[in-house]
């Protein structure tokens, strides 16, 4: 086993506080916590593997609801392990107790009838191609399983549980066995036009299996599945040689709209990222960590997240953006582990910047619900999925964001040394010292840490947007000020992407996610030419109704961007409903261009739905 430069917080000794948490709190409650979340929510998610009927009435592939369970357990687990709430402790077991009874007698455990349907073949390949379900190849089955596996063993490791933990052994045992003797590849399971992406993201839980029980099946199938990255034939991603070809990751292979599915992806970089931990095999982690940096310059969208809706092309060429929350998720987790592995500090810049915009502005303020998409200007997409009232992908997702951003407020490398990483209002102990940290940042700009052993060696870390951080010490109490540096962020206006404003390409119809009326904002606002962003510290802002944007200023489809000699002024404007609320001047050499409020891009919209005059916004400037 590799060791990590850096080892972060148990979830048991950090609490997040501040603004930031009391949505948290709504959230987990409603979601996890609550009675309502154990009866109905779970019991929706948990029907699909019950009735095992993901393939019902499909003569080939099937739905992705059985990840529902999965993926609400995982967070389920990890929120248990967070609060210590004695009953959502209870409730996790004896959830994962009631899923082992639909358990085969071989050990699979999923949504789907017929168990060995895990891939296409050239008759039921056509029979999709004739008869699309969603217009794509549909077919899930190993990817539920994969999330109802890892939270399985997510709920045996907080509960230490061994009936969990062996029922996630046989069913980690029935699918490897099944693979053999059908003698497919794991790459070429599931949606085959997503070249095997979710299938193969098994790659993680199957390795925290073999990390937990030593034993070396699982070792040994993710040391089968890597040589399928790595293939003289190019097929497939084939990241291991892909990452250092010189191309940005949409251009790997024609279409990436079709195949560059980014969330997916970015579950499969995790698993290589595991097997590095594991085998020490170094061309793993270079090549997630040229990818990482690969997608961070070609795929960055504005609101600090990767991709565009769900898909790697090239999100940095558009004009429009918009971002699953999903992607959100995996792009702070990606970044996560590549901090932890490599102790560089831009990982977590990437990390606070996608937290505080895109994924803070996808969590609706009632605490009910998250979007799937979050458009940069108008509103957000709630979705619906496979007819769920209670259950999709991201929402069931969301709550590990907050745990993983709680489990990484303080780190300690391996000479001894604490690092404070983020900011945002918490109490965290790690080895004994406690970190008080408190300044409501990033709106407030002025923050005290104060650390319970006047012993410990402390470095704070200097955000990557910051000109200038002053620390002074007092005792134990330090004081940190940062330059939140007000600014105009300009877009490159080479290499736009030659199919963003055609109005029958991918781009344009999945900004709009389910078609629209021609009258509908989101339409109606689409821009054609690339605008600028402000931002202040990590927040980008947003004008906005709530922020007390007037109408006729929401929306412009001219900009400032590249424009000479811009700069932002701010001054706090009192606002009841917006966490951060400014008046807002853009000058150019110093005289006044345009003036108008803004807030911070989570308050502009982050409920479900923005009426012309309710909840409506923009980025753009
Ligand atoms: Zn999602």
């Amino acid at each position: 086993m590799q060791m990590d430069k850096y080892r972060e917080c148990n979830l048991k000794d950090v609490r997040l506080e501040g603004f930031p948490s009391v949505k948290m709190t709504r959230f987990l409650t409603h979601r996890v916590l609550s009675e309502f979340a154990k009866t109905e929510i779970f019991a929706e998610a948990r029907t699909p593997i019950e009735l095992r009927n993901d393939d019902e009435g499909m003569p080939a592939g099937g739905m992705w609801r059985g990840e529902f369970w999965g993926k609400l357990m995982l967070s389920a687990a990890r929120v248990a392990d967070y609060t210590q709430d004695a009953e959502l402790l209870d409730f996790i077991q004896k959830e994962s107790h009631r899923l082992m009874t639909f358990q085969d007698p071989d050990g699979y455990l999923g949504s789907y009838t017929d168990k060995e349907r895990v891939a296409f073949n050239e008759v039921t390949g056509k029979m999709m191609d004739e008869n699309p379900s969603f217009g794509w190849h549909c077919l899930w089955n190993i990817w539920n399983r994969k999330y109802i596996m890892w939270a399985m063993l997510m709920v045996a490791k907080v509960t230490h549980d061994q009936d969990i933990l062996d029922s996630v052994k046989r069913q980690m045992n029935q699918l490897i066995d099944m693979m053999h003797r059908q003698n497919i590849p794991l790459y070429i399971t599931g949606n085959d036009q997503i070249m095997g992406v979710a299938s193969m993201s098994l790659l993680k839980p199957l390795l925290m299996l073999y990390e937990e029980t030593g034993i070396q099946k699982y070792l040994d199938y993710a040391s089968e599945m890597i040589p399928y990255w790595d293939r003289e034939d190019g097929k497939g991603p084939n990241f291991l040689r892909n990452a250092f070809n010189g191309k940005e990751l949409w251009q790997w292979y024609p279409n990436a709209s079709f195949w560059a599915k980014s969330y997916e992806m970015m579950s499969c970089l995790d698993g290589l990222l595991e097997y590095y931990r594991v085998t020490g095999e170094k061309r793993c982690l270079n090549a997630v960590a040229a990818i990482h940096e690969n997608l961070a310059q070609s795929d960055m969208n504005p609101m600090w997240d990767v991709g565009f809706v769900d898909k790697f092309i090239g999100a940095a060429h558009y004009p429009n953006a918009a971002t699953e929350l999903c992607d959100t998720i995996h792009w702070i987790r990606l970044s996560y582990d590549l901090f932890l592995i490599t102790g560089d500090n831009k990982y977590l810049d990437y990390m606070e910047l996608a937290y505080f915009n895109a994924f803070m502005a996808g969590v609706y303020r009632d605490g009910s619900w998250t979007a799937f998409s979050i458009r940069a200007a108008t509103r957000h997409e709630p979705n619906f999925q496979c007819n769920c009232a209670y259950n999709h992908c991201c929402v069931n997702n969301a709550p590990r964001t907050y745990m993983d951003m709680a489990a990484a407020t303080i780190s300690r490398d391996q000479e001894g040394t604490f690092q404070v990483n983020f900011y945002q209002d918490a109490t965290a102990t790690l080895d004994g010292v406690t970190f008080t940290i408190r300044g409501n940042y990033p709106v407030g700009d002025t923050v005290t840490v104060t650390v319970s052993s006047t012993d410990a060696k402390v470095r704070f870390r200097k955000p990557g947007w910051c000109p200038q951080m002053d620390v002074t010490q007092d005792g134990n109490v330090f004081t940190l000020h940062f330059d939140m540096a007000p600014r105009i962020v300009h877009r490159s206006t080479e290499n736009i992407a030659a199919d963003a404003n055609d109005p029958n390409g991918w781009p344009y119809k999945r900004y709009q996610c389910v078609p629209m009326a021609p009258h509908d904002s989101v339409i109606l606002n689409y821009r054609k030419t690339m605008a600028a962003t402000m931002m202040r510290g990590p927040l980008v802002l947003a004008r906005a109704c709530r922020a007390g944007t007037k109408p006729e200023q929401l929306y412009s489809p001219d900009t400032v961007n590249g424009k000479p000699g811009l700069t932002l002024k701010l001054t706090p404007r009192p606002n009841e409903v917006c966490w951060g609320c400014w008046d807002a001047v853009i000058l150019q050499n110093g005289k006044p261009l345009e003036a108008f409020p803004v807030c911070d891009f989570q308050s502009a919209a982050d409920s479900m739905f923005g009426a012309p005059k309710g909840n409506t916004f923009s980025i753009w400037v």
